[in-house]
């Protein structure tokens, strides 16, 4: 038997004991997506379908020491980032990537669950657009994160570009709004490179078991980039996989139920 390789890819994110947003859902969206993939927690959420109910950050040593033991040993071909809580952790994972200068870094700046729970403290949105969207290869705000990241109203796609334009400026090389929420396009993606814009067309599968979406396409963005596509197939790909996730969508708990991985 010949020993098999996979392109490997990290995680770092927070822990959501429902299992279905977060690093659970990260590592099960890569995997899906045909890579080996790696976890470094940054906070530990008490959480199920329906509520968060506590958060612990750990203690950035720890985080630090878990970056290490990654690093030390893999290739690591992406990075997807998730749930950081604090501007300590933004702080610290943004020193130890600019360290590693990883080339597909997949920044999604998670702020707050669907239930309305907060992930990201309002004093670390400031690092995480000085410190860390300079270091991405693309970030991917949902609409509610691309309104606070910008300062603008977004009803349209128009008001979508216009935002694009905005965080763009924070120095990523690429920004994916992920318009699940678009009022007016709903399941319509925009990507820009800071000269175009790429349109992404989706179905909108309208059901309230979509826990976990936002982390399940950065994840899967991360692994198509890490297997090799160019960005605007590696987007089309994880949108793809988004989709039928959603199709197949879980009726578990008893509030919002998780996209469904393995279909
Ligand atoms: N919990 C954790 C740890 C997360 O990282 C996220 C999103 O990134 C969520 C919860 C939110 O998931 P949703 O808004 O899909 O419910």
């Amino acid at each position: 038997m010949t020993a098999r390789t996979l392109k490997q890819v990290l995680t770092i994110a927070g822990s959501d004991s429902g299992g279905g947003a977060g690093i659970q859902a990260d590592l099960k969206s890569m995997s899906a997506n045909g890579v080996f993939a790696m976890s470094v927690i940054t906070a530990v959420t008490a959480q199920n379908t329906e509520d968060v109910t506590d958060v612990f950050e750990l203690p950035t040593s720890i985080i630090g020491s878990q970056l290490d033991a990654v690093f030390d040993d893999f290739e690591v071909s992406a990075v997807k980032t998730g749930m950081l809580s604090s501007t300590a952790i933004v702080e610290l994972v943004a020193k130890m990537l600019a360290v590693q200068k990883v080339a597909n870094l997949v920044v999604d700046p998670v702020m707050v669950s669907k239930s309305g729970r907060a992930l990201l403290k309002p004093d670390a949105i400031d690092a995480l657009k000085k410190l860390l969207f300079p270091l991405a290869l693309v970030v991917t705000p949902n609409i509610h994160e691309a309104q606070q990241l910008s300062g603008i109203a977004i009803g349209n796609l128009a008001d979508a570009r216009r935002a694009a334009k905005i965080i763009h400026g924070f120095g990523c090389q690429y920004v994916l709004i992920k318009g699940g929420h678009l009022l007016a396009e709903r399941g319509t993606d925009l990507l820009y490179d800071g000269r175009f814009f790429n349109i992404y067309k989706g179905e909108f599968i309208d059901t309230p078991h979509t826990h976990g979406t936002g982390c399940t396409f950065a994840s899967a963005l991360a692994a198509q980039l890490a297997r090799g596509k160019a960005m605007t197939d590696a987007v089309q790909a994880a949108k793809t996989y988004l989709t039928e996730t959603i199709r197949h969508s879980l009726a578990i708990g008893h509030g919002t139920g998780p996209t469904n991985h393995f279909y």
